[in-house]
């Protein structure tokens, strides 16, 4: 449990200091878009090519700084008794036409009868965000998105986001989460970890399991609220 605590305030601190990095670098990126797209109103087509490539990186940079800002957040944000059912609705109508456009199938199920649990919300949210979009990306020309929510006990929440997609190599499994590790081409290797931090700072835990070809899970338990209100500790065990 020490190294637990050691492991968080040592995330805390690198989060706090990717934040800082982040926005230092946002000011100067949005001169800089500022006067490339100035400037690319003013060359040949020759030049075209260029203007796309310098236009796609520093989109890069942007989405890259905007997911290590992310990091620093949870310590920032108010916990509020929530409905867990609302906060997947909510990110459901957030993500369903992306879903149609990618050929992919959102379903829900278990919605009803679930204990609240204390979060912020927001950024609950964006662990589902995350976790749809890592999903549609490892099911390129579409597939099924399983979201089931159930609870095994009055004080657990389990939620498990399933996809049809590629899969994961059993030996890369442990790999992920860690800061900057993706296969992806244009990945930024921080959705993962920035989920995982915000389940962690909720108390709860996140599991993969992964058949390579078949598909992913990830595995999310969180403490309902009334567990928290006694326990302030919260450790998620
Ligand atoms: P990114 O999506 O930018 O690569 P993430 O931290 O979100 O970064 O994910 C890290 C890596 O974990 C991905 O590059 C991918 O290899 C793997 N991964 C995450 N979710 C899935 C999934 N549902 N199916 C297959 N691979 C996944
Ligand atoms: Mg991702």
């Amino acid at each position: 449990n020490k190294t637990k605590l050691l492991e968080a305030e040592k995330l805390t601190a690198v989060g706090q200091l990717a934040a800082s990095i982040a926005h230092e670098i946002r000011n100067p990126l949005t001169s800089l878009k500022g006067f490339v797209q100035l400037i690319e109103q003013t060359v040949s087509d020759v030049s075209a090519n260029y203007f796309t490539i310098m236009k796609d990186e520093l989109r890069r940079i942007e989405l890259i700084t905007s997911e290590l800002l992310y990091l620093a957040k949870p310590q920032a944000q108010e916990f509020k008794d929530e409905r867990i059912c609302q906060i997947i609705q909510d990110v459901n109508m957030l993500m369903s036409s992306q879903a149609l456009m990618n050929n992919v199938e959102l379903r829900i199920t278990g919605l009803d009868g679930l204990p609240e649990i204390r979060c912020v919300a927001a950024q609950l949210k964006q662990v589902f965000i995350n976790l749809i979009k890592n999903a549609m990306e490892a099911m390129p020309s579409g597939g099924v998105i399983h979201i089931h929510a159930s609870s095994p006990s009055p004080e657990t929440l389990m939620i498990q986001v399933s996809d049809t997609g590629k899969g994961i190599p059993q030996e890369l499994i442990a790999k992920i989460g860690s800061p900057f590790y993706t296969t992806k081409e244009n990945g930024t290797g921080l959705g993962m970890m920035a989920t995982q931090q915000i389940i962690h700072s909720h108390g709860g835990t996140l599991d993969i399991t992964s058949t390579e070809g078949e598909g992913t899970t990830i595995h999310i338990c969180l403490p309902a609220a009334n567990v928290q209100n006694q326990d302030e500790t919260g450790d998620g065990k």
